[in-house]
C-alpha cells in the first residue's frame, strides 16, 4: 500500500480537543524504556526491533495482529523478583495474566511458583511440567471436579474464600483421603486501585472473608475443626495496578492482627501470610513503578515490624505478581488499515485487531501508548486514536496518543505494555481470529500460542 497524504486533520498543542494526554513527546521515534521490553530498539533503517529481530520481518513471517514476547525480559522479571524475595519467602505469578505452556516453563526454571484459578489454568500448569507442589488454587467459586483435581494432584495450597468452600474443600479431602493444605483470602477493608487506596467499606465485593465484624476469625476457628484441611496461613489480594504502598501497610497490619488474634485464641502461630499481587507497571511515560527490591524491602519491614509489635514470629511471605512480571514483556503489533482524520478532533487510525485483542481500554478505561515501528518519521506529531476492527464504537485500543502525520495505511505500530491481560482476556468477537503469542529472544522468533484458524472456529460449531 502507498503511504498517500491524507487531508490534512488535527496535528497541533493549541487545537486539541480533551484527552487523556499531554504535550506530544519531544521525539515520536524513542521508545521509553520505562514501557518497552529491553531487547526493543530501533534499527539503522529506522524499524523497531526487538530481541535483534526487525517487526518488519516478524509481521511478514507471523502476520499482524500479534503478541510479541521478550522471552529474555520475562525471564530477568522473573529473577528479579525471585531474588527481591529471596529463599526465606515465595513468589507465585498469578496465571491470570497470561498463561502459556511455554511460560510454564519458563516460570519453573527461573525458580517461581504459580497461581491457578481454574481447572483450564490448571491443566496448562501441569501439561508443561509445573509440580503440583508450587501450584496455588484460587478463585471464589471453584466447582466440585475443580477441587477434586486439585486436590488428587497434589496443589501446594488451595485458597479458601467462603465458608461453603472451607467446609467443600474439607470433605473433598476427606474423601480422597488427603489432608489438603489451604490458606483463607480475608478482606482488609482496603482497596488498591492505580495510584490510590481507600481503607474502608470495601467489604462490598465477592472475594475473600472480611476480618470486619470477626468473620475471618470465625473461618479460622471452623478450618481448624475439620480434618481434610491444615490451615497454613492467611492470604489478602488487594487490587490491581498499585503504586502505593500505603494499601499493602494497612493490609500487612491487619493481617498479621488476625494472626495474633488467633495466636491468642488457640495457641497456635500460622506459619504464612500472602500478601497478593497487583504491583502497577507503566503503560505510559507517566507512570512510575517500584523495582521488586524495593517492593521486597517495604514489604518486608511492614510484616517484621507488625509481627514484633504483636510479639508473633514473622511468617513466611509470599508474594502473587502477575501484570508485573508479564505486562512489560509484550507488545502487539498491528497493520494500519485506514486513518481518518475528523477536523477539529483527532483522527482515528484503525488497526487489525482491537477490543478482541485487547479489551482492557474498554474495560478500565486503560491507558497505552503507541509507536510507528515499521519506520521511522520525521512528520510532525498528530493526535491520533488507535481503533479496531470490531463493531462498536468503544472498541479502542489507545484513546490518545501522538503520532506521526505521515501515518498511513500499511504502516505497522505497536503497542507496548500488552503482556498481561490482553491474550488471556481475548474474545472472538465478530468472529475475529485470535492472535499468536510470537516468543522472541536472541534473534530467534517462535510461536508460543499460534493464530487461531476458521477451522478452529468452525470446529466449536458443531451445527
Ligand atoms: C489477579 C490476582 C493477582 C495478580 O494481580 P496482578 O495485578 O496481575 O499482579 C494475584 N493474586 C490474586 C489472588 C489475584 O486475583
Amino acid at each position: 500500500m502507498s503511504r498517500s497524504a491524507h487531508p490534512a486533520g488535527p496535528r497541533h498543542a493549541d487545537v486539541l480537543p480533551e484527552g487523556h494526554y499531554t504535550a506530544p513527546p519531544a521525539d515520536l521515534n524513542a521508545l521509553d524504556p520505562k514501557v518497552w521490553s529491553q531487547t526493543v530498539g530501533r534499527a539503522t533503517d529506522g524499524a523497531v526491533t526487538v530481541a535483534g529481530i526487525e517487526v518488519t520481518r516478524l509481521a511478514e513471517e507471523f502476520g499482524t495482529p500479534a503478541y510479541f514476547l521478550d522471552e529474555t525480559d520475562f525471564r530477568a522479571r522473573c529473577a528479579a523478583w525471585r531474588d527481591a524475595f529471596g529463599p526465606g519467602a515465595d513468589v507465585f505469578y498469578a496465571g491470570k495474566a497470561f498463561l502459556s505452556r511455554a511460560v510454564v516453563r519458563w516460570l519453573h526454571e527461573e525458580g517461581l511458583n504459580l497461581d491457578v484459578c481454574s481447572g483450564g489454568e490448571l491443566a496448562t500448569a501441569l501439561s508443561a511440567g509445573m509440580p503440583a507442589e508450587r501450584i496455588a488454587f484460587h478463585g471464589n467459586n471453584k466447582s466440585e471436579d475443580e477441587i477434586e483435581r486439585a486436590v488428587s494432584v497434589g496443589v501446594g495450597r488451595i485458597v479458601l474464600d467462603s465458608f461453603q468452600e472451607i467446609v467443600r474443600v474439607a470433605h473433598i479431602a476427606q474423601r480422597l483421603g488427603k489432608r489438603q493444605r489451604v490458606q483463607i483470602r480475608v478482606t482488609v477493608g482496603v482497596e488498591a486501585h492505580t495510584h490510590e487506596f481507600i481503607a474502608t467499606a470495601h467489604e462490598d465485593q465477592k472475594f475473600g472473608i472480611a476480618l470486619a465484624d470477626g468473620l475471618a476469625a470465625e473461618a479460622v476457628r471452623r478450618a481448624l475443626e475439620l480434618d481434610g484441611i491444615e490451615l497454613i496461613g492467611i492470604h489478602s489480594h488487594i487490587g490491581s495496578q498499585i503504586f502505593d504502598m500505603a494499601g499493602f501497610e494497612v493490609a500487612a497490619r491487619r493481617v498479621v492482627g488476625l494472626l495474633a488474634e488467633v495466636r491468642d485464641e488457640h495457641g497456635i502461630e500460622l506459619p504464612e501470610i500472602d500478601l497478593g499481587g497487583g504491583l502497577g507497571i507503566a503503560y505510559t511515560s507517566d507512570d512510575d513503578p517500584s523495582e521488586p527490591h524495593e517492593i521486597a524491602k517495604a514489604l518486608n519491614e511492614i510484616v517484621s515490624r507488625e509481627c514484633e509489635a504483636a510479639e508473633l514470629r514473622v511468617p513466611r511471605i509470599s508474594v502473587e505478581p502477575g501484570r508485573a512480571i508479564v505486562g512489560p514483556t509484550a507488545f502487539t503489533l498491528y497493520t494500519v488499515g485506514t486513518v481518518k482524520p475528523l477536523e477539529g478532533l483527532r483522527t482515528y487510525v484503525s488497526v487489525d485487531g482491537g477490543m478482541s485483542d485487547n479489551i482492557r481500554t474498554a474495560l478500565y478505561d486503560a491507558e497505552y501508548t503507541v509507536a510507528l515501528a515499521s519506520r521511522r518519521s520525521d512528520a510532525e506529531p498528530m493526535l491520533a486514536r488507535v481503533v479496531g476492527k470490531h463493531c462498536e464504537s468503544g472498541d479502542i485500543v489507545v484513546k490518545d496518543a501522538f503520532l506521526p502525520a505521515d501515518i498511513a495505511p500499511g504502516d505497522l505500530i505497536a503497542v507496548p505494555a500488552t503482556g498481561a491481560y490482553c491474550r488471556s482476556m481475548a474474545s472472538n468477537y465478530n468472529h475475529v481470529l485470535r492472535p499468536p503469542v510470537v516468543a522472541v529472544r536472541d534473534g530467534e522468533a517462535r510461536v508460543i500460542v499460534r493464530r487461531e484458524t476458521e477451522e478452529d472456529l468452525l470446529r466449536l460449531d458443531v451445527g
